[in-house]
């Protein structure tokens, strides 16, 4: 749990006085739809209650001023010296007032104190809770009053062109849009997001989260490459992007690198399986997920092979052991699993993932049970 007095009493040290009041903005686990994003496919994640908080307020000076209670850093920069490319934690906070202001709403001086229990790297978006949380704050601040997706979009562009992260809509939107209990289908080529209800407990059911704690080597290079293969492939299709192959096998037809076709069956199959979900999903089908998840997740390891031997150990395990399905999730190479597990089965699920990872080697994972959260707003 985050320590909000913690928050509040760092506040007064740095600003004086009380904040104005404390937002959150959620980290999320993507369910199902797995590098479909850039091909104006289709995504399902939904909002963990793993959060960023900031404890916020305005200043009567034009400064920003943010700190952060797990680093014990403190920076601060005039508005006015806002620019694109200043690297540190701080551009993940000072890029939302930055692509505010670009965007033409009017903010003024600000105080963000900021803690987070989403984990750093681990795929689950703590960049997009900490950018969703500020935006939530400054909105409420200064009475901009920006509709949930162009919210998103904002915390998008402080993560694109300030901090210099080229992502996609994904993170953003989850954390913004995301309510309690559902999923967030959403579509990448309209940005168009459908609330569709995820009621484990309801059914028996918890999702178990599971860092691997892999350290991520060569991710950037991989996951450019990824990209590249698919834009070729449509390309030589003749077609905006992959999501509007019709006919898989005569696309497949029409490549003739081995490659460029595993990529390309990835992405065309992942795609309807995301689809599948939802459809599953709005029939309140949940334990129907499970083949999906063990679907993709034979795709991403088979066919566009970006998971690695923890990732794929991780997922045995939880199949061995019981879990209805599993899958890993995010962009690969490391990161986190998800196993849809019978309600009370998690936690034994998880430890039998940690007693094969030390037999094999490798670091202790982490894991939590997670519960379809809402999305940023004020907390306090
Ligand atoms: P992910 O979003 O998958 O967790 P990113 O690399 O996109 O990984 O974002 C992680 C970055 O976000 C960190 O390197 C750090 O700069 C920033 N960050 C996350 N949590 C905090 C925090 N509690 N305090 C300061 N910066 C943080
Ligand atoms: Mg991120």
């Amino acid at each position: 749990m985050l320590d909000t007095a913690a928050l509040r009493a760092k506040y007064n040290d740095i600003a004086g006085g009380e904040p104005e009041g404390l937002w959150f903005g959620p980290g999320r686990v993507n369910l199902i739809g797995e590098h479909t994003d850039y091909n104006d496919g289709f995504v399902l994640p939904f909002a963990l209650e793993k959060m960023a908080i900031v404890a916020a307020g305005r200043r009567d000076d034009d400064l920003l001023v943010m700190y952060s209670l797990e680093l014990d850093d403190r920076v601060e920069i005039a508005l006015s010296a806002l620019a694109p490319g200043t690297g540190d934690w701080s551009a993940y906070l000072a890029g939302v007032l930055w692509a505010l202001r670009t965007s033409g709403h009017t903010v003024g001086g600000t105080n963000l104190i900021l803690t987070s229990d989403v984990p750093l790297g681990a795929g689950l978006s703590s960049s997009a809770a900490i950018e969703c949380a500020v935006v939530a704050a400054v909105c409420d601040l200064y009475d901009l009053s920006i509709e949930p997706m162009d919210r998103a979009k904002i915390a998008r562009l402080a993560e694109n062109a300030y901090v210099g992260a080229p992502t996609g809509l994904l993170d953003q939107a989850a954390s913004t849009l995301c309510k309690e209990d559902f999923g967030l289908f959403l579509d990448c080529r309209t940005l168009e997001g459908v609330h569709v209800p995820l009621p484990m407990s309801e059914q028996g059911f918890e999702m178990l989260v599971l860092d691997t704690k892999t350290p991520h080597s060569h991710v950037d290079g991989e996951y450019g490459a990824r990209r590249k293969s698919c834009e070729q492939a449509a390309a030589i299709l003749g077609i905006p992007a992959l999501r509007d192959v019709t006919d898989l096998d005569d696309a497949l037809a029409k490549l003739d690198d081995e490659v460029m076709q595993k990529r390309v069956r990835h992405v065309v199959s992942e795609n309807s399986r995301t689809l599948e979900a939802y459809e599953l999903a709005r029939q309140g089908r949940l334990a129907d997920l499970a083949p999906l998840l063990d679907a993709s997740h034979a795709s991403m390891r088979d066919d566009y092979e970006i998971t690695v031997d923890t990732v794929d150990l991780a997922v045995e395990t939880a199949k061995a052991a019981g879990a209805l399905g599993a899958r890993m999730t995010g962009g690969g190479f490391g990161g986190c699993i998800i196993a849809l597990c019978h309600t009370g089965s998690g936690e034994t699920i998880a430890q039998e993932i940690a007693a094969a990872f030390a037999a094999a080697g490798h670091r202790s994972p982490e894991w939590f049970i997670a519960t379809p959260a809402g999305g940023a707003g004020r907390l306090a």
